[in-house]
């Protein structure tokens, strides 16, 4: 499946629209429609329910988007939250260099290096711009990637501030606040999911790299020396969380960070890579953080921020492990990974093979001759209704409505007939199988709560 043909599947079945569209839209934004939504939503739960309501030593938290100023000073955003800019003199296209290296052809790697190492780089084996194949750059520049605004109604008390461009720093600055209130000794994390902001260079691929976009983060504190255990156990439960969505494991990387690229304040760092149509890239990071976080809050705050241990005594700063997954980016991998044209013995479907659990409808109820089938099918679709995410749909052939709901990944569609009318039973037919079962009216809410509940 092409990232072209996605856009197109997910528009066309009203998963992701193109962004203000009736004003000629906005360039890389995005807005999720009714199937979408309810993606979005189904693996936003999923993911809390796996890393927050099911671990006992995980809280949540929502934070406020617009922080403190000084938080971004602390956390070394102001001075080093930058990519680097590079702009072709010949056609004016801008580039982010470690891109423009990394995707040259040549096997290089290019993350996290300096500003001099990269023009080095581009010298040295002679890049040339993907636009227009010259080798004529101008000199980097660092480019802050925070969104700034400003706070205050009046022109002269407008303080500015930026909009966050992670979560985790929400969590940092309540570490205290939590820890007290909800009585948590250490090992204990604290997770939240919501937007966050880049002025990103070169957004693109779809909804892989956006401005405005979704995260579910999870900042876990432990004793200094533990670290590198619940890393270890945080990328076990990272895999096993990816799987159990279906996502093809051939289709998973999970790359360590050699020693010498790491960040200064990060002592193991995994990206988990997914292959997206254009190549392998990165799906969600893992970071053992050190104690970097708290003890810069605490230099820049002066609010002591150590943990006191109840049976030792002994005082620290706690370690952190960080897994921080950006939403879209799961629900390009999810959708991409269950989309296929099936050929079909005379004909060829659209068909979403997605998880059950995580497809937008999960039941769809159709009357076999609108007519004569409507009453007892509408009946049954209010039956299903807020027990499953179900849809009715009593227009067209039946042939269409079955093709319909296999593009959008429906499961199970049950159908009114005449039989149903007679003797009380519905048809079931399988998305994946295409077999068609019998079931009495009865045994029908009781089949899709075992099988959706698997
Ligand atoms: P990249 O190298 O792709 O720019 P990053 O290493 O800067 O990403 P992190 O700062 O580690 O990303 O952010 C954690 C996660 O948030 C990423 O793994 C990704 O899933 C998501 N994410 C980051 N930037 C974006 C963006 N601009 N659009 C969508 N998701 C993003």
């Amino acid at each position: 499946m092409t990232l072209e043909a996605l856009v197109n599947y997910a528009k066309t079945y009203g998963f992701i629209y193109q962004g203000s569209e009736i004003y000629g839209g906005l360039s890389n934004t995005w807005d999720f429609g009714p199937l979408g939504v309810t993606l979005k939503r189904t693996l936003k739960d999923l993911w809390w329910h796996t890393f927050v309501t099911q671990d006992a030593h995980v809280v949540g938290l929502d934070s406020a988007i617009l922080l403190h100023p000084k938080t971004w000073e602390a956390s070394g955003h102001v001075g080093g939250f930058s990519d680097p800019l590079i702009d072709c003199k010949s056609c004016k296209t801008r580039h982010r260099a470690d891109h423009l290296i990394e995707s040259a052809g040549l096997g290089l790697s290019a993350d996290g290096l300096s500003k001099e190492t990269l023009e080095g780089m581009i010298k040295e084996h002679q890049i040339v711009c993907p636009n227009c194949g010259k080798h004529d750059f101008t000199p980097i520049r660092e480019f802050n990637l925070m969104f700034k605004t400003g706070i205050g109604v009046t022109e002269e008390s407008t303080q500015s501030i930026y909009l966050r461009p992670e979560t985790a720093q929400g969590i940092f600055l309540n570490f205290k606040n939590i820890q007290r209130t909800s009585r948590q000794k250490v090992p204990f994390g604290i997770a939240q999911i919501g937007k966050s902001f880049r002025n990103e260079i070169t957004p693109g691929n779809f909804i892989f790299r956006t401005r405005e976009f979704e995260q579910a983060e999870l900042e876990f504190f432990c004793a200094p020396g533990e670290e590198k255990n619940w890393f270890e156990s945080y990328k076990a439960k990272m895999k096993e969380f990816l799987l159990d969505l279906g996502l093809d494991e051939t289709h998973l990387k999970f790359e360590d960070h050699p020693e010498e690229k790491l960040s200064h304040y990060s002592n193991a760092t995994t990206d988990v890579m997914y292959e997206f149509p254009w190549g392998f890239d990165e799906l969600w990071g893992l970071a053992s953080r050190t104690d970097y976080d708290l003890k810069q809050h605490q230099d820049y705050s002066g609010v002591n921020l150590e943990y006191i241990d109840p049976i030792t005594n002994e005082r620290y700063i706690p370690y952190v492990v960080e897994p921080s997954l950006g939403i879209e980016r799961l629900f390009l991998a999810v959708l991409h990974d269950a989309l296929e044209e099936e050929a079909l013995e005379n004909d060829t479907r659209t068909l979403l093979r997605i998880h059950p659990k995580l497809a937008p409808v999960q039941v769809a109820v159709l009357p076999l001759i609108k007519k004569r089938h409507k009453a007892m099918a509408e009946d049954v679709f209010k039956a299903l209704l807020g027990e499953f995410r179900v849809q009715y749909d009593e227009s067209g052939a039946i042939g269409r409505r079955y093709r319909r709901q296999d593009a959008i990944g429906t499961p199970y569609c049950v159908t009114i007939d005449d039989d149903s009318l007679e003797k009380n039973t519905v048809t079931l037919r399988l998305r994946d199988s295409m077999e068609q079962i019998t079931l009495s009216l009865d045994e029908l809410n009781p089949y899709l709560k075992k099988a959706l509940t698997r």
